[in-house]
């Protein structure tokens, strides 16, 4: 089970729990003469939603504690020789110490939850070009090419390499170098579909995952951010510069396929557009199945 149900299974034990102890500790609040220190049971209630890791569970018991002490006040029989200035004393400041951890415990959980959705971020992309890292993209490709292989779905893998990145770097410097990797990033991230997986492979190096399109779409595709790249305007020190880059496209075309086999295949096509004179897009043609290392 991921994390995520974990959690909401959290929340719904959680939910059923709090609620269970909220009903018990207001009967209990009615048909006692407890009186004075009835409200501050529900402290208990809001720990459950931290416990669940649920703000709005810690909210919801919070409000809820509140309302029902406030309710006790009025429905509740205590005893005659306690004051009624005491009691409301008492539970008011037990309102006071339920609204004191409601906060707390709401502020603290969204904290968390901030400081978890950026690490996250900061594990799974690259931090140069903001693309997927390399072992996110392997694990997403991973995922798509079994849903593929279940669903009966095509899928194609796209590898692109910047053309002559070195001398940018030696002609320019890797700053100059690292801000043409950006801009890259950039244009191919901006000719996606939000369903594809674009990530940084290697140093100079991005690969595309496409679930659901065939390897003469992932051609069009390749084009588009071929061109798009030829096209970029480049800015900074190596300002006026042509950036081009080279694409291998390769298709899934057997069931048993895995990502070591179609990246082979994109690099061998990639290999093919570099030795054709670079900036340009070569996919793989059908004849060349089957891959030799899916085989025995
Ligand atoms: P080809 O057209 O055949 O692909 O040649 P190339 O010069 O692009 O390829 P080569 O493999 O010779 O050089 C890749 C260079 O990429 C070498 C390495 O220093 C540089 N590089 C790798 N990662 C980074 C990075 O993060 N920033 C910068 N500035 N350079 C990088
Ligand atoms: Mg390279
Ligand atoms: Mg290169």
């Amino acid at each position: 089970m991921g994390s995520s149900a974990n959690l909401k299974l959290r929340a719904q034990i959680g939910l059923v729990s709090g609620l269970l102890m909220s009903a018990f500790f207001f009967y209990f609040d009615i048909t006692q003469p407890l009186g004075v220190a009835a409200g501050i049971a529900y402290v208990a209630v809001v720990a459950v939603g931290l416990v669940a890791q649920s703000r709005w569970l810690v909210a919801g018991f919070g409000m809820l504690g509140t309302t029902l002490t406030i309710a006790g006040f009025f429905v509740s029989h205590p005893e005659t020789n306690v004051s009624a200035s005491i009691i409301l004393l008492n539970r008011g400041l037990s309102v006071f110490a339920l609204l004191t951890i409601t906060i707390t415990g709401y502020v603290l959980i969204k904290r968390q939850e901030r400081f978890d959705t950026r690490l996250i971020e900061l594990a799974s992309t690259d931090a140069l070009t903001g693309l997927l890292n390399r072992r996110t993209l392997m694990t997403e490709a991973e995922r798509r090419i079994e849903e593929a292989r279940r669903y009966g779905q095509s899928l194609s893998v796209l590898m692109l390499d910047i053309d002559d990145f070195k001398s940018i770097n030696d002609e320019h410097g890797h700053l100059a170098g690292d801000k043409v990797l950006s801009d890259v990033a950039n244009v191919a991230a901006r000719c996606c579909r939000r369903t594809d997986y674009l990530g940084r492979y290697g140093g100079e190096e991005f690969m595309l995952v496409c679930p659901g399109v065939d390897a003469q779409e992932a051609g069009v595709l390749a084009e588009r951010i071929r061109s798009a790249t030829e096209a970029l305007q480049t800015s900074g020190q190596h300002s006026g510069r042509s950036v081009t880059v080279s694409i291998g496209v390769a298709e899934m075309i057997r069931p048993d396929e895995t990502i070591r086999d179609l990246i082979g295949a994109a690099d061998r096509c990639l290999y093919k557009a570099k030795d054709s004179g670079k900036n340009c897009v070569v996919i793989e043609s059908k004849n060349d199945a089957p891959r030799l290392e899916s085989l025995p």
